[in-house]
C-alpha cells in the first residue's frame, strides 16, 4: 500500500482557514497587489509568488441586490457586492442591517461565521460611516 501526498489547492486551503474563522486574502510577492478569490497565479502580473496574508477586513458596499424570498424561505435576502479596502471585490452580505436597508458606499467589516463547521465571509455594517 502506498501513501500518496496531494498537493492542496489555494482554494481548499482558504476553505480550511474559514473553517477555523480566519479570512486571508493573497497578496503578490511579484506586484504587492491582493487577490482574491483564491488563485494559483496573480491575474495581474502573472507571478505565482502569492502570500496569505490576514488584512483589515474593511470594506465599502459597491452594488446591493435585495433577494426577495418568502418568509418561509427565510425571507429577503441581501446581496451585496464588497469592495475591500484592499482593492479586491467580493460577493457576500450585509448581516447586521435589514436586507433593503443597506446602501451603496455603507463602510462595512469583515466577519467569518462557522456553521455546521463550515466556515462563510459575511459583512457587518460600521455605524454611520459611509464612503
Ligand atoms: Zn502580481
Amino acid at each position: 500500500m502506498t501513501t500518496q501526498t496531494i498537493p492542496e489547492g489555494v482554494q481548499a486551503f482558504h476553505q480550511r482557514e474559514l473553517d477555523a474563522g480566519r479570512f486571508l486574502l493573497q497578496c503578490c510577492g511579484g506586484c504587492g497587489r491582493y487577490v482574491y478569490y483564491p488563485r494559483e497565479g496573480c491575474p495581474h502580473c502573472g507571478s505565482t509568488t502569492l502570500e496569505w496574508k490576514s488584512f483589515s477586513g474593511l470594506g465599502t458596499v459597491h452594488a446591493v441586490t435585495t433577494v426577495r424570498r418568502k418568509p418561509a424561505d427565510g425571507g429577503d435576502l441581501n446581496v451585496s457586492l464588497i469592495e475591500l479596502d484592499e482593492g479586491v471585490r467580493l460577493m457576500s452580505r450585509v448581516d447586521n442591517l435589514a436586507p433593503d436597508a443597506v446602501r451603496i458606499g455603507q463602510r462595512v467589516k469583515a466577519r467569518v461565521r462557522v456553521k455546521d463547521g463550515r466556515g462563510l465571509v459575511l459583512f457587518d455594517a460600521i455605524d454611520g460611516a459611509t464612503a
